[in-house]
């Protein structure tokens, strides 16, 4: 899932970095999380090992990092615990890989976490005896990363043959696992947007809707850092040529039951009738969120993100979508610079009022 991270930010800004051994005395930022009525949301890297190899991929320089004991990986999460944290998110590389995930699954309920999501590309869970494990062990809430809605172009961008059946076939094994056992399950997807696919938004949005997805984010890629950083001529679209795309396919947003439709990652000039559904409004409003990885420790994850890795530039002042947005990705403008951005002269009562439901009126926490 292509969360912020912050080890671009390390390398610039000290202040930023945060040794691991210091996780559990960070008053501030303990009481921080209690005192604002947000969900507390600890997001934790169990590893960067993966069976696919994306292209766009942000840990593409990290694969070949120490696999981290089990032990290590509990600690964390009993610790995210004793800070207050409620929701937790496992992601990776890909998690599902760990021999030991169901026993770390099983850990965090044990401890009580209530919701226990993780990120997956899905290819394990095309083996129904993993699929079950997890379930059983408590695992609740899963979002696939479904980047095309044919092998073509699935395959092609996580340069794994086969990956886009096996993601198929583990989505029908984990729903046919949850209706015969008739639990509470929360199922998502996430689509990395880049050059191959953009054009193709409507049919993937389609493909996730026929598939009984009803909560998706499409995501602009990350190109501060891995892949799209290394090939970004190859892989990062302009703004400007993708978001008609985005837009039809945020339309689809629109249909009865969908609970969550929206973009992440781009600058709200491209989409201001579509402020309803922009991911980082609701998730700053919602969350606090802490990134725990072995690399790196980042309390306050949408904050760094908002500060270091995207940017406005001059060409925004006076824009009245200004506070709301926040900008594009660093090493976009260093390659295509900031003609792309337009500031929105005035916000109608209409989108005053799509910002303002970020408050009150969204049907899903992710
Ligand atoms: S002009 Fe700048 S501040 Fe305004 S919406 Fe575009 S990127 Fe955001």
């Amino acid at each position: 899932m292509a969360y912020y991270r912050t080890t671009l930010i390390y390398t610039a800004r000290k202040d930023c970095r945060y040794d691991r051994n210091i996780v559990d005395t960070q008053a501030f930022y303990r009481i921080k999380m209690r005192k604002e009525s947000k969900i507390s949301k600890s997001v934790i890297f169990v590893g960067y090992a993966c069976n696919n190899h994306c292209r766009f991929c942000m840990e593409q320089d990290k694969r070949s990092m120490p696999v981290r004991p089990t032990h290590e990986i509990k600690k964390e999460i009993f610790a995210a615990k004793k800070r207050g944290t409620v929701y937790l998110e496992l992601i990776g590389g890909e998690t599902t890989m760990r021999p030991d995930f169901p026993d770390i699954v099983g850990f965090a309920k044990k401890i009580g976490f209530h919701t226990i999501m993780i990120a997956t590309n899905g290819r394990m869970f095309s083996y129904k005896s993993v699929a079950k494990k997890l379930v059983e062990a408590g695992l609740n809430s899963v979002v696939f990363s479904i980047h095309g809605h044919k092998p073509e172009i699935h395959d092609y961008l996580t340069q794994a043959p086969g990956s886009f059946e096996q993601l198929k076939k583990g989505l029908t094994n984990l729903q046919e696992i949850i209706k015969r056992k008739q639990i509470n399950f929360h199922f998502g997807s996430n689509t990395t947007i880049v050059k191959q696919n953009y054009r193709y938004l409507p049919q993937i949005g389609k493909f996730i809707l026929n598939h009984g997805i009803v909560d998706s984010e499409f995501i602009f890629v990350d190109c501060n850092e891995g892949g799209a950083k290394r090939y970004f001529e190859e892989l990062v679209p302009k703004i400007s040529e993708a978001a008609p795309y985005i837009r039809k396919c945020l339309d689809l947003g629109g249909k009865k039951d969908v609970l969550h439709w929206d973009i992440r990652y781009v600058p709200l000039c491209h989409f201001p009738d579509y402020l309803n559904r922009i991911s980082e409004l609701h998730e700053t409003k919602t969350f606090n969120t802490e990134h725990i990885a072995q690399d790196f420790v980042d309390f306050d994850a949408l904050e760094s993100r908002k500060k270091w890795a995207r940017k406005k530039t001059l060409r925004c002042g006076g824009c009245a979508l200004y506070n709301a947005c926040e900008g594009i990705w660093v090493e976009y403008l260093k390659h295509y610079g900031d003609q792309e951005l337009s500031p929105v002269k005035k916000i109608s009562v209409e989108q005053k009022k799509m910002l303002d439901a970020y408050n009150t009126n969204r049907k899903h926490e992710r």
